[in-house]
């Protein structure tokens, strides 16, 4: 029934297993404090999930439950995140001038934005470990997903809230019943005070960028190939902030071919903006650090994450696919926001980074098949609109 096998560090690849992680308040590497990474048992996977009605059934989040850490399908908490559309249009096409633009409009989710995919898994396995409360720190979109499970779940929940946080989106929290902790600082400190808190109350449960998060998302790139008729765009173009996203995306596409439902593997483009963009730089310098940006400014707040937890993996997820890295400026990033609402897809400015990639690196984009994330609701945050 579950197939995790275990985690492995990012960093040092230090083997952790699952027992080991699940009872920590932090799961990172005991070793060095990094991210970890899944691993499954792929050849049990491929024995159970090999059949004809896995291929037909409708793309959703929890289609790919065997692919995701949770031991008791009974017990999940779910509210119909996942199987949003993945949009096709001439326009967006004619304008790249590559192949097929298609777009994965991930603002179709519960909350407005792929953070649920993250949050059904967390609550879930809140839930299985009885706690009673959650506790995270977001730049806004996560703390309402998580806000919005917790309260479905039963459970209470704390947000630590960096000062740059638009005001839509702390309503957003606060209508769901989240106790807000507004922090004088940006997103890695409201990090910290996060992690002290679920260190010194263990009936919490931490959420946010931590290995569970980043195996829920992943399934966005698995529904990515299945809506394709399990074929496989040539590239895929997705926001970095923390990298929990690029990293979950290139976890699908490494986890399908793994178990043979695809064949081949995309080139993943990362995309910051020019006020953060630690992973870009890395990436240009062949560097294997991420250099922290302190307190970065940007229309994009949801992607201002200047110490990103994932950004070895998204380093990696360029890297490993012959993808790139591409930094935009605020002012592109708007013009590719309201370019994408005048063609009928409104997403807030941090959604619309991943198009404003794709605009920047056209060229190399002819005849390919490219999808680019369009991440969260344009209702969140309405940057410059009249
Ligand atoms: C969280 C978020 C991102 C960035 O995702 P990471 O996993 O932090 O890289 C991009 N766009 C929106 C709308 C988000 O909510």
């Amino acid at each position: 029934m579950v197939y995790v096998t275990g985690f492995r560090c990012f960093k040092c690849g230090t083997h952790h297993l699952p027992q080991e992680i699940e009872n920590k308040p932090i799961p990172r590497c005991s070793v060095c404090n990094s991210g970890l990474d899944a691993e499954y048992d792929y050849g049990s996977i491929r024995k159970s999930l090999l059949r004809d009605p896995f291929m037909r059934e409708s793309p959703t989040h929890w289609k790919y439950w065997a692919f995701l850490p949770v031991r008791d399908l009974s017990h999940i908490i779910t509210m119909g995140e996942g199987g949003t559309p993945l949009l096709e249009s001439n326009s967006l096409t004619r304008d790249i001038g590559c192949g097929r633009m298609l777009v994965k409009y991930e603002a179709m989710n519960p909350t407005g934005s792929f953070k649920d995919r993250g949050s059904s898994l967390e609550i879930t396995k809140a839930m299985e470990y009885g706690k009673k409360r959650v506790v995270l720190a977001s730049t806004g979109n996560m703390g309402a997903s998580v806000a919005a499970y917790a309260a479905f779940a039963g459970l209470d929940c704390i947000v630590f809230v960096p000062n740059i946080v638009g005001s839509a989106k702390i309503k957003q929290i606060k209508a769901y019943g989240a106790d807000i902790r507004f922090v004088n600082g940006d997103y890695s400190h409201a990090m910290k005070e996060a992690e002290n808190y679920v260190i010194s109350h263990l009936d919490s449960f931490l959420t946010g960028d931590y290995p569970w998060r980043g195996e829920g998302t992943k399934t966005v790139g698995m529904e990515i190939a299945d809506q394709l008729y399990w074929t496989v765009p040539d590239v895929v173009i997705a926001p970095v902030g923390n990298g929990t996203l690029i990293w979950g995306i290139f976890e699908a596409f490494r986890d399908m071919y793994a178990v043979g439902v695809i064949e081949r593997k995309p080139a993943i483009f990362g995309v910051q903006v020019d006020a953060c963009r630690p992973v870009v730089d890395a990436w240009e310098k062949g560097a294997s650090e991420i250099i922290a940006v302190e307190d970065p400014q940007t229309v994009a707040t949801a992607i201002a994450c200047g110490d990103p937890i994932d950004g070895l993996g998204a380093l990696r997820a360029v890297r490993e696919t012959g993808g790139q890295g591409v930094s935009v400026s605020d002012g592109e990033v708007i013009q590719a926001r309201d370019f994408l609402a005048e063609n009928g897809i409104f997403v807030e400015p941090s959604g619309a980074v991943a198009y404003a990639g794709a605009r920047r690196v056209k060229d190399g984009l002819d005849d390919k098949t490219v999808v680019c994330m369009a991440t969260g609701h344009g209702l969140k945050d309405m940057y410059g609109i009249e």
